[in-house]
């Protein structure tokens, strides 16, 4: 199946995000013993098509306490082994270096890419959205995990980018 990775800081709000789209059919993957930051890997299904989906945020309960080199790590794995990247910001926050610097690796990465607005819960932020142009991404999309709205149009978005499904001869 084709993968979706889901990248961004702490607390923007990939855990749920991820938990809106899988439901409940999710596995804990490490890749590393002994390392708590793992990768959790979940399946989805949109417009009739199956996908899996990775939340590289992992299942350490104090994301805070995360170092910024250990998001960089997971967004290279996501570039290496994903079809198509959401990169997840706060819209509620400003804008901070830590971003900048994951969406020029993300962007540079070759593999199609979308940055998820979040916590955009009412129409009156959804144009705050626009701010986070300056990343530098062509698919912008205003999102609330929360609440749930855009997602459907940001999964229209990233399942259109995946490659062709493969057609069963037999
Ligand atoms: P992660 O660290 O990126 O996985 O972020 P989480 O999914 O754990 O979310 C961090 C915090 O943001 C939690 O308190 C969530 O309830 C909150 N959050 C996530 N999505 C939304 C949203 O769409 N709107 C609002 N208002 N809060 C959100």
């Amino acid at each position: 199946l084709p993968l979706i990775a889901v990248c961004g800081r702490p607390n923007v709000g990939k855990s749920t995000l991820f938990n809106r789209l899988t439901g409940s059919r999710r596995s804990i993957v490490g890749d590393e013993p002994g390392i708590t930051r793992d990768r959790i890997y979940g399946e989805i299904e949109w417009a009739g098509r199956d996908a899996r989906i990775v939340d590289t945020g992992g299942v350490v309960p104090d994301d805070e306490a995360l170092i910024p080199s250990e998001i960089f790590r997971q967004a290279q794995v996501a570039l290496e082994e994903a079809d198509s990247i959401v990169m997840v910001v706060d819209g509620r926050t400003e804008l901070a270096s830590p971003d900048m610097e994951l969406a020029r690796l993300l962007l540079r990465g070759g593999k199609p890419v979308f940055l998820a607005v979040n916590k955009m819960d009412t129409e009156a932020m959804q144009s705050q959205a626009e701010n986070f142009r300056r990343l530098g991404f062509r698919n912008v999309l205003a999102i609330s995990a929360e609440h749930g709205s855009g997602i459907g149009d940001l999964l229209d978005e990233v399942f259109a980018s995946l490659p062709p499904e493969e057609v069963d001869e037999e």
